[in-house]
């Protein structure tokens, strides 16, 4: 056996591609292996999210070409993922030494491209594609990391062009995987002893909007799956503010598999603000949404995410973000100080930059307003017994601990000496910290 090294880098979608990599490969007699030293391939699956992460990339890959230029010279060396689509034979002239570019559209050709790079031509498999590639999905099963937790895509790309955003140019437009084929990876993943579905997308409520020979959405997804045999949970991220309709909620709300916690990022708590970004909702709207959702399904967690200065953003501006998080009693929110990305078009607003010692100031007021707020969402549970879901067990100075998810998406810690992991467990929850809840087996 070969061996194949890879680093991935960014969000879900990324992991979910690496393992479909790994899943090839082991077609062609590669096993995965931690150790980059002893790798006969190396691989790295890129995030352009922020400029930082595309940095790391390159220096990451940097130290791989020093390590084949002084030791390995036989080793091959792959740059994928979305930096690999956004700038495609271009990492060539950075990189030289690198054998392969494989950007996201294209993650089915690389049983092809391995045959290719070993007559050492060098190569960039970066065009785009208007559809999914599940036919070719069919030929190769998924390396799945094994653990409680499968996360499987949805949808693909992204139409929204979010001012910020470089997803729509490095994942493309938005693709619907069909049905019959999410269903049966679900399968597989619960006949692997997976105990958590979470269903994937940047936008996973327009699910099946660009079917033209049926009407099939996300509703209707969670419906099928729901009716899956098994004891498992069901989840799903992203949600886009608008598209979540009544029914989708109404729909989660019913289904006793489907949990209560939905991830729909504001941005800012601005209306001029959100504008500007080309969301197409303003703090009225996402008020509404959140309400609605508040009142029919109880005990929801709702959780966001927001982007600290904004070209343009005023003090004003982004304390109404500040607002928004107490007024809308959000529980969780991801942060992100705005980074500007080549070919979008708030990156083109250099003279309304925000200095990036106001920017930074901004990003640890955010922190701390979220961090604040998560407190108070936990301290609602204390007294209460909740199902959780196990998903790891460890040492913590010297006791064993449990670590899992409540159904809706708290994290709890519970000192047991017994490893639970994968199980379902009643728990009374006696105490919180800032991020967890501390419980014991009811
Ligand atoms: S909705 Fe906006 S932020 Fe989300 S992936 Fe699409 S363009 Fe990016």
């Amino acid at each position: 056996m070969k061996k194949v090294y890879i680093e991935t880098m960014g969000c879900q979608m990324n992991k979910s591609d690496t393992e479909r990599m790994l899943g090839m490969l082991s077609h062609f007699d590669y096993e995965e292996t931690q150790n980059p030293k002893e790798a006969d391939l190396l691989m790295i699956n890129t995030c352009s999210i922020r400029q930082l992460s595309e940095n790391k990339a390159f220096s990451a890959v940097g130290a791989w070409g020093k390590h084949k230029k002084q030791s390995k010279k036989d080793i091959k060396i792959g740059f994928c993922g979305c930096v690999a689509q956004q700038k495609a034979r271009e990492i060539f002239k950075r990189a030289p030494y690198v054998d392969f570019v494989l950007g996201t559209h294209k993650i089915y050709a690389l049983p092809e491209i391995l045959k290719r790079i070993q007559n050492g031509e060098k190569v960039c498999e970066c065009e785009e594609t208007n559809k999914t590639e599940d036919n070719k999905a069919k030929d190769y099963e998924i390396n799945r990391v094994k653990g409680v937790n499968a996360w499987i895509p949805i949808t693909e790309g992204c139409n929204n062009f979010c001012t910020y955003c470089i997803v729509p140019y490095t994942r493309g437009r938005e693709r619907s995987r069909l049905p019959e084929i999410i269903i049966k990876e679900v399968k597989d993943a619960l006949n692997a002893g997976f105990k958590e579905i979470t269903l994937l997308g940047q936008n996973v409520d327009s699910y099946g909007k660009d079917f033209k020979d049926k009407n099939y959405r996300l509703a209707q997804l969670l419906t099928d799956l729901n009716a899956l045999e098994g004891n498992f949970r069901i989840r799903f991220v992203t949600s886009y503010p608008t598209d979540i309709t009544d029914e989708l909620i109404e729909t989660a709300r019913d289904l006793d598999k489907v949990c209560e916690y939905f991830h729909i990022p504001m941005q800012s708590g601005s209306s001029r603000v959100l504008k500007a970004m080309n969301r197409r909702y303003d703090r009225e709207t996402y008020a509404k949404i959140v309400e609605k959702i508040r009142k029919m399904v109880p005990d929801v967690t709702i959780t966001s995410d927001f982007i600290a200065g904004f070209p343009g953003e005023t003090e004003e501006e982004f304390e109404e973000t500040l607002t928004a998080i107490d007024e809308f009693e959000l529980d969780y929110s991801n942060v992100a100080a705005y980074s500007p990305r080549e070919k979008t078009v708030a990156a083109k607003w250099t003279d309304k930059f925000i200095p990036e010692d106001i920017k930074d100031e901004r990003f640890q007021r955010l922190n701390k307003k979220v961090q604040e707020n998560c407190l108070k969402s936990n301290k609602k549970y204390v007294g209460r017994t909740m199902e959780v879901l196990v998903e790891s067990f460890y040492n913590h100075k010297g006791k064993k601990v449990n670590t899992g998810k409540t159904r809706n998406f708290k994290t709890v810690h519970i000192p047991y000496d017994q490893d639970l992991t994968g199980q379902f467990v009643n728990v009374k929850i006696t105490g919180t910290k800032t991020w967890y809840l501390k419980g014991e087996i009811d």
